[in-house]
């Protein structure tokens, strides 16, 4: 079951619950703080992991590889 990250429009309190998809459609998560139903999904930002082996974080497709001559097959010009 995946987990949701709610904030109850009511009281503002922000959860997180446990649920089945069809639990959550159907409105069957109520906030455990003052019980409305009124939720909102919060959005987290996620912090985006590099890649092992990558070794610049500019260039998206840069990897360190040096069977391609490295960052961007050595034609990378970040960092100097
Ligand atoms: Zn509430």
């Amino acid at each position: 079951m995946p987990y949701y990250d709610l904030r109850c429009e009511k009281c503002q309190s922000e959860f997180n619950v446990k649920a089945s998809i069809q639990e959550r459609s159907e409105g069957k998560i109520s906030c455990p703080t003052c019980g409305s139903q009124e939720l909102a999904t919060v959005y987290r930002k996620v912090n985006v992991l590099r890649y092992k082996g990558k070794d610049c974080d500019v260039c998206p497709v840069s990897v360190n590889d040096q069977s391609h001559g490295g960052c961007c097959n050595g034609n990378c010009r970040h960092g100097g």
